[in-house]
């Protein structure tokens, strides 16, 4: 959407004020601020970067912050060719935003598809998110975007949104928060025509807690984000917003309250009427209760306002085991909703029976449940996932067989100009030819093994030296930050090697994410580690603030390091986050995935280091059970039917035996000049099997072409 919709209304002078503290030649570098277009254009970064980079740096890549605290700014509009840059990039801006919106049934700019999410993964100056579905989130805004389709973002704007992660001496995870305010940060208030904020209320908890709303621009589509911290407020109406997956469950449904029904209300205030309701997790369930409530208002009776309700709203799930699906004892869910059911005039007894799960005792009131009641269409994300949702999901479908659930699939896939390294999107462009991304002909794909091998593999080794330079430098800092001896600090700057074989592992530490196989047997796992033949390991994670059993894996990790004649080999850098992925993913050749399956609804990590051209090494769950074809990675099967200490066991010795007879032996097969041709042939297999099927640009087809074509969700009819 452009600037003229509904979503951008007045300029608050925010922008105005930007632009006043720009000298002219630099003046284009204002909207372009206030957009993060630029961060997935070839260049944009850079453009930024340029003007000052030690603020770049110390702003975190925060564009405003850049603008409004750089004192360098005449400098960077003397400098010629840096305004002609500023310039194109401005052009190429306001081109995008002027082009004429895609096709799709029954959406149009004035009837936007609204995409609601508890978290955001767009760029590392904005921490609204925690981890993949995050990152997933702002995937498919910049897609929506990159396609042209008229779609809106509902978040909620987390002040002090994720944690930050320190490690003890002892690698003991502590945990900080960061405040960061809209007035630094690429977000503009969402303004009344007499310039006074937008606000919606919501009752939560009794409380009429109210909200301002701000807009990040995500190239075309509009992200509004809510924010409580507003003067009337109460204490803790104030903090509602504060922190993301805050730990206290009450405190959480009020978030999830805030996000559904105040997201709706806002989308009202701002005059939009959705054409359909996206609800990306079950955080966002509560979103229904103000469509059945515009419809009970309306004088339809609960099943008539039900089912009309039901048309606009389409669901994906993304959790596989019924215990991650929140859900709430009545008393809590009475103390939380009650005022909003009067308030909607939905009686708390009919709210209650939307989201009924039954499990033995007495019911409880489950957010998933609520979602898949009152959409027309349910997705898992995976193939995998939407076998398993459908056996998990029956009984709410009963009678019909497991088979008959009308929950689909939509397999996730990953924003190609955001994960892809320039220098791996150069060697493409180079061989492929411009637009090879968008292109459907398999000859184009064919065109990859062409590419000499030589070729792959000097950007390989370039991607894995500047990998092992960013981890000498990050290392370094969290050594001297943990208060470590300067001696030991020193031994960082000679870590790793840029030539050794290296193997990534960062994600969320979740119990169920296994990082404690990679220890599980020290006997086998320390000599992989040691020798002429030795690899490295580049290991990242957060466990959440309440996880002790996920902080002490990460504390048992950590101390692998300390074993004799390893810690050159193994590196744990801190605070996993979107600053850090793009360099691990894109420097790893090999990237390792030990989900207990089926616990990983998709994944989404090892799609991104596909796109670099490293290889994925995973148990067979998730995206990997679609995704490996037995010739563009490596599986492991895990034995579901044996107890978890004894498939813990096995898929352990499985990996080191991968590994050892393998992996390392292939990654040593070199010509005389050092080139690995077998490796890159597998290279070679997995571009061509991963990149076209787990992009976003799949991912969007599939979701216009099924999920939000109407009447062609398979959820006709429901429990
Ligand atoms: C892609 C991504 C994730 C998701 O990783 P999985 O391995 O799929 O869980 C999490 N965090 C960040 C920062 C990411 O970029």
């Amino acid at each position: 959407m452009s600037g003229s919709t509904p979503a951008s209304g007045p300029d608050s002078g925010a922008l105005a004020r930007l632009k006043a503290r720009l000298p002219a030649p630099l003046s284009a570098l204002a909207p372009l601020a206030y957009n993060y277009w630029w961060s997935w254009q070839r260049g944009g970064e850079e453009v930024f970067r340029d003007v000052d980079p030690g603020r770049w740096a110390s702003s975190g890549g925060n564009p405003v912050r850049l603008l409004l605290e750089s004192a360098r700014l005449d400098e960077a509009a003397a400098d010629a060719a840096l305004v002609s840059r500023v310039e194109a990039l401005g052009i190429g801006l306001a081109a995008e935003l002027s082009r004429p919106c895609a096709e799709a049934e029954g959406v149009t700019p004035a009837r936007p598809i609204a995409f609601f999410c508890a978290e955001y993964g767009i760029h590392r100056s904005l921490p609204i998110y925690a981890g993949g579905l995050g990152v997933l989130a702002g995937d498919f805004l910049k897609e929506a975007s990159d396609r042209a389709l008229p779609l809106i973002g509902i978040g909620l704007f987390y002040r002090r949104g994720y944690f930050h992660q320190r490690l003890d001496p002892s690698g003991w995870q502590h945990e900080y928060w960061v405040s960061v305010g809209p007035d630094d940060l690429p977000a503009l208030p969402v303004l009344r025509a007499d310039g006074t904020p937008v606000l919606v209320q919501v009752p939560v908890r009794g409380e009429q807690v109210h909200a301002r709303i701000w807009r990040v621009h995500v190239g075309r589509v509009p992200l509004l984000l809510l924010d409580s911290d507003v003067e009337g407020n109460s204490a803790v109406g104030r903090w509602l917003t504060s922190r993301l997956y805050v730990g206290d469950r009450v405190l959480r449904l009020m978030q999830y309250a805030m996000l559904g029904i105040g997201g709706s209300r806002a989308l009202a205030a701002i005059g939009i009427t959705p054409s359909l309701f996206h609800l990306n997790e079950g955080h966002a369930a509560l979103a229904t209760l103000s469509l059945i409530a515009d419809e009970l208002r309306a004088g339809s009776s609960l099943p008539k306002a039900l089912a009309a309700a039901k048309e606009r709203v389409v669901f994906t799930t993304h959790t596989p085991v019924a215990a991650g699906n929140e859900s709430y004892g009545r008393g809590e869910a009475e103390f939380v909703l009650g005022a909003a059911a009067g308030e909607l005039g939905l009686p708390l007894e009919d709210l209650l029976a939307l989201g009924r799960r039954e499990n033995g005792g007495e019911p409880r009131f489950g957010l998933t449940e609520l979602a898949l009641r009152a959409s027309r269409s349910a997705n898992a994300v995976s193939r995998r996932h939407g076998q398993l949702a459908r056996a998990m999901w029956q009984p709410l479908f009963a009678p019909r067989p497991v088979d008959a659930v009308p929950v689909s699939h939509v397999t996730n896939g990953v924003h190609l100009p955001t994960w892809m390294a320039p220098a791996f999107r150069d060697l493409l462009d180079r061989h492929l030819g411009p637009g090879w991304e968008m292109d459907p002909d398999p000859a184009r794909k064919a065109a990859i093994d062409a590419i000499p091998d030589d070729e792959i593999w000097a950007v390989r080794n370039q991607l894995r030296a500047q990998l092992v330079r960013f981890a000498r430098v990050r290392s370094v800092v969290d050594r001297l930050e943990r208060g470590m001896p300067i001696g030991y600090v020193d031994e960082a700057e000679l870590a790793f090697d840029p030539a050794a074989l290296t193997i990534g592992f960062a994600r969320r530490v979740a119990s169920y994410k296994r990082l404690h196989l990679l220890v599980r047997n020290p006997a086998r796992a320390l000599p992989l580690l040691r020798g002429p033949r030795a690899l490295q390991v580049v290991l990242a994670g957060k466990a959440h603030p309440s996880d002790d059993d996920a902080k002490r894996i990460v504390q048992a990790i950590f101390a692998l390091k300390a074993e004799q004649g390893v810690s050159a080999r193994v590196i744990f850098l801190e605070d996993y986050d979107l600053a850090l992925a793009p360099s691990v993913l894109a420097g790893c050749d090999v990237w390792v995935n030990l989900p207990r399956p089926p616990n990983e609804a998709c994944g989404t990590s090892g799609m991104k280091a596909a796109l670099n051209g490293g290889l994925n090494l995973a148990v067979l769950d998730g995206w990997w059970w679609e995704g490996f074809d037995g010739h563009n990675g490596w599986a492991i099967r895990s034995d579901e039917s044996v107890d978890p200490w004894d498939q813990d066991g096995r898929d352990a010795e499985a990996l080191y035996d991968l590994l050892e007879r393998e992996v390392v032996p292939l990654f040593h097969d070199r010509d005389a000049a050092g080139v690995p041709h077998a490796w890159v042939r597998l290279i070679k297999a997995s571009l061509r099997s991963i990149v076209p099927a787990f992009c976003s640009t799949r991912m969007l087809r599939d979701y216009l072409a099924t999920v939000y074509r109407a009447g062609h969700g398979p959820a006709e009819g429901s429990a």
